[in-house]
Formats: C-alpha cells, structure tokens, sequence
C-alpha cells in the first residue's frame, strides 16, 4: 500500500488535502494524524473493519482498546450509555485536552473498538488540525498512538512512517506535538474516579475539579502484583530497544553510579546510551549521552521523551542508563513511562 502523506505548515490546513483525508476514514481507511500529545492512527470508531485494521497496522493484541476521539460534547452522549455529572464537570475544564475519560457504552461503538469491554475511552483533543479533520470527517475517530505496538509512541510524522509507511492509507504530517506523551486517563465507571493511566492533567488537577480521585493501584511502581486496570498498562510498552535501567536518588550520586555501570557495559563490549539532563549532560565520561532537558522542568522532560529513546534505537545502543525525575506535576506521568520502558528495572543509589 501507498502511504499518502499531507504536508501542513504552520497549522494552516489545505482544504483539499484535509477533505481527501476525510474520504478516507468515511470510506474504512486508516489515517494518521497530530494531536497535542502524540500522533493517533485514526479509523472510523463506529466501523468494526476499521478497527480491526488499526490493530493490524499496529501489531496490537485485541484486547487492547483504542481511544474514540470526538470533536463536540454531543458526541459524547450518542455513544456513552449514561453521562455520569463528573463527566461534564472534566468536559468543561479540560476539553479540548489531553484527558480520556472512560464511560459505560452504548451499542453504537462495536466491541472491536473496545477491546471486548462494556467500556469505551473517549477524548477531545485540543490539536487544531486533529479537531478539523473530525470535523470535516463527520465521524468518531478511534485513534490509539501511531506507532509500531511495543515502540515508543510518535511525537512527529517521521516517526509515525518509521513505523508504519505502507501499513496505513495516509498521515497527516502536522510536525512536531506540543505535549509528548499520551493523554490522562480517568475512570468514571467506579464509585471513585480513578485514574488509570497518568498525563499532563495530574491527580492534583482532577482532584480540585471532582473531589477524591483514586491512582489505579495497578500503575503504582511498588506495586507490581496487581494488574494495572488499563489493558494497554499491562505490556512492557513505550520501549525502546535496548534494555534501559532507571537510576535514581541524588544528583550526585546518580552521575557516579551510572558512569561506573556505563563502564562495566562497556568493558563487556555493549554500546552504552546514557539519558542526562541540562544539568548533568558534562557529568558522564563516556557513552552516548543525550540531554532530555531541564530536571527543572517536567514538561521539558516529557515533550522530549519518546524522542530520545527513538534516538537511542538510531545510534543502536545495546543498554540505556536513564536519570530518574521527580514526580510532582507531569513527572508522574515520566516516571510512569520510564518504569514501563525499564520493565520496572531501578536502581537506588
Ligand atoms: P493509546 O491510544 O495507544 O495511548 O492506548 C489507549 C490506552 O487506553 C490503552 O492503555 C488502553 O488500554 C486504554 N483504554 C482504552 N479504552 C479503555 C477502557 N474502556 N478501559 C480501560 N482502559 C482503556
Ligand atoms: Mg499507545
């Protein structure tokens, strides 16, 4: 298949281009596009074939479901079974954004989109280009992140056809996102709305809208025994392809740690990666080293993530020794990520 791809500078959208891209969901086919967190690889929610061909594109298990992107609050309501009050409350404070919310569904989205589940996870992104190609497609579109199913997920259009040119119709090519990693997701099929999947609207954010928010049990580092409730949360994912060790505790100490681990690597003859931050990138004596920005600045961190660890898939490294982050704000979100792409590999220093 021939991937088609439609070039969009400075968010100014050729109409052409955006109504051709449209005719392609309406038709069953797959298009990727930017949104404000990742790239999505889009298909039409509503459309069983559709979704069977976004896992395919992918390599995703099945039961692994996708996330049905809407462009009005009234979409909302013709695919939830019931709209819990919290649901409007998130709507008016973070939509359009980078949060999903999970809701009891209604027959209109078929199980293939679901993953099996009576549940559906539906977002409104705030990307002006993914919110008009919606639009100009009239559907719901399921769009899990564009990237090959186990790699990190696409922050540009060139990492979506690193993965994925011609497996899917067309991509979008929007440049570079804004946020970096995926969206927050937020259960509203409990008692207590838990948060299974941490972003850049944190716990702290939720909890000033809606009272008490739970942190699924399941994602807490600690705590591996218990399966993460977020089917997606489950797999080793977000993962470069090196095996990457998290070091953490303090600055200092870190450095030190890493520089003698990256040495012993590399005496074993393995081509070492080393995740550092502006603060550190002149502290390690050997390795690839790559600043992933300002410890001081979580956003900086998580915008620049998946890109890194993509880099590292580049240079061919065969261990990645990674800086740990703190996790007020987005960090917890970092965090999350990191410790997946680690497989829960940490070291305490
Ligand atoms: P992605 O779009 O690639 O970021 O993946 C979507 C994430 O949302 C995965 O981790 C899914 O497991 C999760 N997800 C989607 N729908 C549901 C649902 N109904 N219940 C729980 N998690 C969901
Ligand atoms: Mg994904």
């Amino acid at each position: 298949m021939k991937t088609q791809v439609f070039t969009i500078k400075d968010n100014q959208i050729n109409q052409q281009d955006m109504m051709a891209a449209a005719e392609i969901i309406r038709s069953g086919g797959l298009v990727a596009f930017p949104t404000e967190t990742v790239y999505g690889l889009g298909g039409d929610a509503t459309r069983a074939d559709a979704s069977r061909k976004i896992y395919k594109a992918k390599g995703r298990p099945s039961d692994n479901p996708l996330i049905v992107h809407i462009a009005d609050f009234s979409q909302l309501c013709q695919i939830a079974a019931k709209v819990p009050p919290e649901a409007e409350l998130l709507a008016q404070h973070f939509w359009p954004g980078p949060l999903t919310m999970i809701l009891q569904k209604n027959q209109v989205i078929p199980y293939e989109t679901t993953g099996g589940l009576d549940t559906v996870a539906i977002r409104m992104p705030a990307h002006p280009v993914a919110l008009a190609f919606l639009r100009e497609s009239g559907c719901m579109i399921a769009a899990p992140s564009a990237n090959t199913s186990g790699r990190p997920s696409p922050t540009s259009a060139s990492h979506v056809r690193e993965d994925l040119q011609g497996r899917i119709d067309a991509i979008i090519d929007g440049g570079d996102v804004e946020i970096g990693i995926e969206s927050t997701i937020v259960d509203l099929t409990e008692e207590i709305p838990c948060v299974l999947r941490p972003g850049f609207i944190t716990l702290e954010m939720l909890r000033e809208v809606l009272g008490e928010v739970r942190l699924d049990p399941g994602i807490a580092s600690e705590n591996t025994k218990v399966p993460p409730k977020a089917p997606g949360m489950r797999y080793r994912h977000y993962a470069p392809k090196a095996e990457l060790t998290l070091v953490e505790g303090e600055a200092a100490q870190v450095v030190h740690k890493i520089n003698e681990l990256a040495e012993q690597a590399m005496k074993r003859g393995c081509k070492v990666g080393i995740v550092a931050t502006e603060e550190t990138k002149t502290c390690y004596s050997g390795g690839e080293v790559v600043s992933i920005g300002s410890r001081e600045d979580e956003a900086e961190v998580a915008h620049h993530l998946y890109r890194v660890l993509r880099e590292f898939d580049e240079l061919g490294v065969d261990v990645i020794y990674s800086e740990g982050f703190d996790t007020a704000g987005v960090g917890q979100a970092v965090m999350n990520r990191l410790l997946k792409a680690a497989g829960h590999k940490r070291i305490l220093v």
